[in-house]
């Protein structure tokens, strides 16, 4: 498509806009990653019940020895599993909050549940598992089903403990093993443990003044109440429903909602930006004619393509680092104006077109693709609250408040996210002389790739800071279950008994995580959001690695190439 002909004065223009909105979005709510509670006690407790869980058996606490546990049992630890497999790894445990595996797939049930990612790259294991997807892009259950058969095919089941949480990971020195605690009386032993906690795995709630006052039904995206909506939504046919949030969940839960809801208030802090969801079913001719391992080199494919993105191709031929700035921000600009017009063409009413229009970078916040979240503004049953970057601050006993108003709500529903990236959530990690996890970070966080920290032998962290972001996380997860099970065979083939990472090994890790982070001042200037810790300063260390995806990889390798040198190596005690 040919680039607008603007001048850079109408660049600007927007830029200035861009810094208003996040000013006063940051005006009103000054307090950062604070102004959420994932501490669900108390009045708030209800927020947390899994409403999936199957009735729970009464068992006897377990205290017996397995050679890998995994806190957690989403994707991370499954496509661990069957790397870990491979290489003849028999006792794999996997210990779940909820009462199956899936992870966010598990918990995440809500009506118009997708994934964004293409489902012949975001689902894993599709050679292994001789399966290609019903369409373009997966729908919740498919990819909670696909978790399934993987823990099915690779004999997970067998070991898992499920409605259990982990509250406690201790390393034994004697035994020089992990022992690790649970909820339920456990005190399992496990030679390696992977942390597979998910990288937005605890909901939040935005702490509202006056929520717990709300008289009507209330719950978290990620807790759906079927019971309640009924299966289909059906129960709602009756009922004025409040969403408070419009970020990629709730985009596609309000075209569902508003199918079925006698009346919806969908409350907007900021917009989310949406484009066009190409979808279709699986063509079988093509589905047919599918190689054995096709998914490897499709993967292999995209990550280039992913690689030489928008941005970088506008930066292709600038002559300053500037002007190489200049040229992506306005190609950004671009892009944004385009989903701007979008809304114009889509949205009938002028001013829920304009509330809806995303006022900032590309990317600041995680793009959204939906085809019917914008016509759904456009039912006489639909009304969007837009509180102008002020957010709902306070919910009285009939609903949420805005401008003096309250809005009557049957059932109000928090589409208000996930904690971020946190390692060790609901759970204690203790190492090497009594070093608690957290207390190692406060300084900053250390690892070596995001998955080793020193003082912590044989612990491995998915998911979490340090490592490389990556829009199909199944991609970032396969290569760390990959580089994991191979540390995990070094040792075992080597007669070693344990690994952890070398002081100098995790330093130069730190340094390349700062080396590469806020070469632009990009995070700062974007409206906050989970991308940017809602606004808050952050270390230069406490982040992603932004040297690449594909440069991560290389680095795994170049890590394993060295195992002598990066790793203190132990024998097994005597
Ligand atoms: P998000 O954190 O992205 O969104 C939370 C929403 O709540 C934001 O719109 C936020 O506004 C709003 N909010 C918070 N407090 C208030 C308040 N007081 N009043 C009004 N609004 C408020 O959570 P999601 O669950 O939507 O998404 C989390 C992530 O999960 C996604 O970014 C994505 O990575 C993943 N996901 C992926 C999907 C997919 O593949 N399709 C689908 C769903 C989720 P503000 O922006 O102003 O902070």
């Amino acid at each position: 498509m040919p680039r607008p002909d603007h001048p850079q004065s109408y660049y600007d223009d927007i830029k200035g806009k861009f810094k208003q909105a996040r000013d006063v979005r940051l005006d009103y709510r000054p307090p950062g990653t604070e102004q959420f509670t994932s501490e669900f006690s108390g009045e708030l407790a209800k927020y947390a019940v899994d409403p999936y869980a199957k009735a729970v058996e009464q068992r006897e606490p377990i205290t017996d020895k397995v050679e890998v546990l995994f806190i957690g049992g989403g994707f991370s630890a499954l496509l661990t599993s069957a790397r870990l497999r491979e290489h003849g790894l028999e006792s794999i445990r996997i210990v779940e909050r909820g009462s199956d595996v899936g992870g966010t797939w598990y918990w995440n049930r809500y009506p118009g549940a997708a994934c964004d990612v293409v489902s012949y790259d975001y689902l894993p294991l599709l050679d292994e598992l001789d399966y290609v997807p019903v369409d373009h892009y997966s729908r919740g259950p498919e990819i909670f089903g696909h978790c399934q058969k993987i823990a099915k095919k690779y004999n997970l089941y067998e070991l898992a403990v499920f409605n259990t949480t982990v509250t406690e990971t201790i390393w034994n020195e004697e035994e020089q093993l992990w022992h690790v605690k649970t909820d339920c009386g456990d005190v399992m032993r496990a030679q390696f443990v992977i942390c597979a906690n998910g990288t937005l795995a605890k909901p939040k709630l935005s702490t509202i003044r006056g929520m717990t006052s709300f008289a009507g039904h209330s719950f978290h995206t990620s807790r759906w109440d079927y019971d309640y909506t009924g299966v289909d939504l059906e129960n709602l046919k009756d009922k004025v429903v409040g969403i408070i949030g419009t970020g990629a969940s709730a985009v596609q839960i309000v075209p569902e909602l508003a199918k079925n809801a006698k009346q919806l208030y969908v409350f907007q802090r900021t917009p989310s930006s949406i484009d066009v969801r190409e979808d279709w079913p699986t063509d079988p001719n093509w589905a047919r004619k599918l190689e054995p391992g096709w998914q490897a080199t499709r993967r292999a494919k995209v990550l280039a393509v992913v690689e030489n993105s928008l941005e970088k191709r506008a930066a292709k031929g600038a002559t300053s680092p500037e002007e190489k700035l200049r040229k992506q921000e306005n190609a950004n600009i671009d892009y944004m104006m385009r989903i701007h017009r979008r809304i114009d063409k889509i949205v009938d009413d002028q001013e829920t077109a304009d509330a809806l229009k995303p006022w900032y970078m590309f990317m600041c916040k995680r793009p959204c693709f939906h085809n019917d979240y914008l016509p759904a503004f456009n039912r006489p049953n639909v009304q969007l609250v837009d509180t102008k970057g002020e957010g709902i601050t306070e919910i009285g006993p009939k609903g949420p408040v805005f401008n003096g108003k309250e809005y009557d709500v049957d059932v109000l529903i928090y589409a208000t996210g996930f904690e971020v990236q946190q390692t060790g959530i609901y759970n204690t990690i203790v190492g090497e002389a009594n070093v608690n996890l957290q207390d190692k970070y406060a300084d900053g966080i250390r690892t070596l790739l995001g998955i080793h920290t020193a003082g912590f032998p044989n612990l491995f962290i998915m998911g979490g800071y340090q490592a490389s972001f990556q829009f199909n996380l199944t991609d970032m997860l396969q290569t760390q279950g990959d580089h994991i099970a191979a540390c995990i065979d070094y040792v075992r083939s080597n007669g070693y008994h344990s690994l952890d990472v070398s002081d100098e090994a995790e330093q130069w890790w730190v340094d390349e995580v700062i080396n590469h982070r806020g070469k632009t001042t990009r995070s700062e200037e974007c409206t906050p959001g989970y991308y940017n810790m809602e606004g808050d300063s952050q270390r230069r260390q406490d982040g992603n690695y932004n040297g690449g995806f594909r440069q991560y990889f290389e680095h795994q390798g170049e890590v394993r190439e060295k195992m002598e040198e990066n790793f203190n190596l132990k024998a097994k005690p005597a």
